[in-house]
């Protein structure tokens, strides 16, 4: 018990963009390590490198330097496709706006992941009903995405997201499109559905409010990943 345990660790990373000729600096030997059972929110202005530092971290994108870790096993060397696997076997990820399937229901659209991971359609069920009922939102399970509010749309996306039981899960302003209320509702669900599976998240929040109550912070500046406090 309190034994740190990484399950992501980012070392060295540097990450530029070529803007027309000119290199933009967006990631500059930074570090980062993200425990097992631990939530840490990333706050820090646009533009600075967040959803960058997601999908570095989400192996989305390669940096251009430095490693990425997965439980001990670096990713840096591996082929896309293996890249492509961990990626679904491993990474949960949120973003701003939900990207359900609009043709599937809610609870379909929970079961998709596991079965294209070859998991059986009754078991894939079972766990996509168990989820929603999780995120409170099981009564929606036959909706389609359409026919849903802001905030049943992000608790269907959470429960995708770790339908596959990831270890880490990332999420890119989650509740960012929500009103105040409906944000803290879903902030919630997530923090408490993190706390229960030992997750691992790394949330990037432009929400204070919802930051103080993860159990770090940290910030992006000049390309550098710093603690606040
Ligand atoms: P944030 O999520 O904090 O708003 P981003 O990670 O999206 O920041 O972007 C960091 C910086 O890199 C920004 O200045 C952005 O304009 C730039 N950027 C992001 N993606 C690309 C890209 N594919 N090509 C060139 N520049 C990019």
């Amino acid at each position: 018990m309190g034994e740190r345990m990484p399950v992501l660790r980012l070392q060295d990373i540097d990450l530029h963009y070529n803007n027309s000729g000119k290199p933009l600096v967006v990631l500059d030997r930074a570090d980062f390590i993200l425990n097992r059972g631990e939530t840490v929110a990333l706050v820090a202005p646009s533009g600075t490198g967040k959803s960058t530092l997601l999908h570095v971290a989400g192996l989305l994108e390669r940096p251009d330097g430095g490693q990425v870790e997965l439980c001990g096993k670096s990713c840096s060397h591996i082929s896309d496709d293996e890249r492509t696997k961990i990626r679904r076997s491993d990474i949960g990820f949120v973003y701003q706006f939900h990207y359900l399937l609009p043709e599937f229901t809610a609870l379909e659209n929970v079961m998709i992941p596991q079965m294209i991971a070859g998991l059986d359609k009754k078991i894939a069920q079972y766990r996509a009903f168990k989820l929603l009922e999780y995120l409170r939102v099981a009564h929606r399970a036959a909706h389609r995405p359409a026919e849903l509010s802001g905030g049943e749309q992000q608790r269907v996306a959470i429960a995708r997201s770790v339908a596959n039981a990831p270890l880490v899960l990332l999420a890119d302003e989650p509740t960012g499109n929500l009103d105040p209320v409906t944000s803290e509702y879903v902030f919630r669900a997530l923090a408490a559905l993190v706390q229960q599976s030992g997750l691992a998240a790394l949330i990037a929040t432009h929400n204070h409010t919802l930051a103080r109550q993860m159990n770090r912070r940290i910030t992006l500046q000049d390309g550098k990943i710093l603690e606040l406090a």
